[in-house]
């Protein structure tokens, strides 16, 4: 019988196409430059913020949306905008084998806008409110604590102008963070206008500069050329004097502007949310309107870099087709927040704590095992096993150190008799109990511990 199955399963295997691998290729073990394994010990960390994040974004009106990982590149060039470093620098472009020029996304909120014209969103009931979890990339030069592949949480309110949802974005960011524990974080905000007054700006700024140039980084000179509201943007030195007495923004709004920023101001008083005017957050991409902000921690060692930003972007789908629809989103790091979240000292419980351990001994207790595990875990208590190993001794080890509560073992006597026998770890007591009520029992003692 056994061996007429392994025969038809050989047929099976040798119906599939060929492949050969040649024995002297070794396998490479290297990852991708500026790629990384997330393992587990880090992944709860992921699982922890994600969770507190999803619940928090649920309970804010916000469904869940997954856009593809690889878009046409011409969706951000035209959203992110072509002068940008990412769309010039970064982005992990390529053409596929049907010669479409693809890119891995760089961020989400294109994505998501995109999505918003594909799926006709615009008829959904307004605003539309959707976040996300997943991994984005950009070709960068990998340096400490930075990778090419990293993993953003964020959300999306699409088609609502108010100012009270601006307030709300950032108040749920805020509330993010305070769920994952992190304290002494302030949110630092901006308007940078829209395309009424922010032309007239773009020209004092750029008035303000141009006999400057030859003191500024090259970089500055391409952005004084191309996209000058980035030159607030520059980290460094010579840069940042030059900055301090450029004009801001927020002197230079139209009365919408004006007024739609004080107004968040006012929220933001409301809710009593630890704010500073920052005239010089500008943010890296190009389809931001009015509203940019951050959130960062006021110190330890990434006082002042963001762990999460955002902002208004009012014009990003009328740029891809779309009608006017108003918009503004947030996106946080999730490896940044975990360092940070190591710079505080914030502990994440272990994703698996089992209260119970199964062991067992022989070869009928082994079969019965399986079953007897699977009832245990679909009546919802955390068991551990460790079915490879031998001995009941060395079974029991694994449990001491897991820290369970009760051990149960089932060995061939036991088996047979349909019983089962719960041992208290830290008493060593010891009693049999039959195996249809073995479930209520460990529910009993595990109430009573
Ligand atoms: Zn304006
Ligand atoms: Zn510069």
């Amino acid at each position: 019988m056994l061996r007429k199955k392994i025969i038809k399963n050989r047929k099976k295997l040798t119906d599939k196409p060929k492949i050969t691998i040649k024995k002297d290729i070794v396998a490479p073990l290297q990852t991708v430059k500026g790629m990384r394994d997330i393992l587990p010990e880090d992944w709860r960390y992921w699982d922890f913020i994600l969770e507190r994040a999803k619940k928090l974004c649920q309970a804010y009106g916000y469904r869940q949306i997954e856009t593809p990982i690889l878009e046409e590149t011409s969706l951000f060039s035209r959203s992110v905008g072509e002068a940008t470093d990412i769309v010039e620098k970064e982005m992990y472009s390529f053409y596929s084998k049907s010669r479409e020029n693809l890119s891995l996304r760089p961020e989400a909120t294109a994505g998501i806008a995109r999505a918003y014209l594909k799926n006709g969103m615009a008829n959904w009931p307004q605003p539309v409110k959707l976040f996300y979890f997943g991994a984005m990339f950009r070709y960068e030069k990998p340096q400490a604590g930075r990778h090419r592949e990293f993993w953003q949480i964020g959300y999306e309110t699409l088609n609502d102008p108010s100012s009270v949802l601006d307030a709300q974005v950032i108040q749920l960011a805020f509330k993010i963070f305070e769920k994952i524990g992190l304290k002494n974080l302030t949110i630092q905000i901006n308007s940078i206008g829209c395309p009424e007054c922010r032309p007239e700006y773009q020209k004092l700024l750029k008035d303000y500069y141009r006999n400057k140039t030859n003191r500024i980084c090259l970089n500055c000179r391409n952005r004084f050329a191309k996209n000058p509201l980035r030159l607030l943007d520059c980290k460094e030195e010579k840069c940042i004097q030059i900055i301090n007495g450029a004009p801001q923004s927020i002197d230079h709004l139209c009365s919408e502007c004006h007024n739609h920023f004080k107004e968040i101001l006012e929220y933001l008083d409301e809710l009593e949310l630890p704010y500073t005017l920052n005239p010089f957050l500008v943010r890296g991409l190009d389809y931001y309107t009015k509203t940019v902000f951050e959130i960062c921690p006021e110190t330890g060692p990434f006082a002042g870099l963001a762990l999460g930003g955002g902002g208004r972007y009012d014009e990003l789908i009328k740029i891809l087709g779309g009608e006017e629809t108003p918009s503004l989103g947030y996106s946080m790091g999730v490896e940044r927040t975990v360092q940070e979240m190591k710079n505080q000292n914030i502990s994440v419980p272990p994703l698996f704590t089992p209260k119970v351990f199964l062991t067992q001994l022989g070869e009928s207790a082994r079969k019965k095992s399986l079953k007897i595990f699977q009832d245990l875990t679909e009546a919802n208590i955390k068991t551990g096993e460790s079915f490879g190993r031998g001995s009941i001794k060395s079974q029991l080890k694994v449990a001491d150190k897991l820290g369970v509560k009760l051990a149960l073992i089932l060995g061939q006597k036991e088996a047979i008799d349909k019983v089962i026998i719960i041992r208290d770890m830290k008493t060593g007591m010891q009693e049999i109990v039959r195996l249809d009520k073995v479930i209520d029992e460990i529910k009993k003692r595990l109430k009573n511990i």
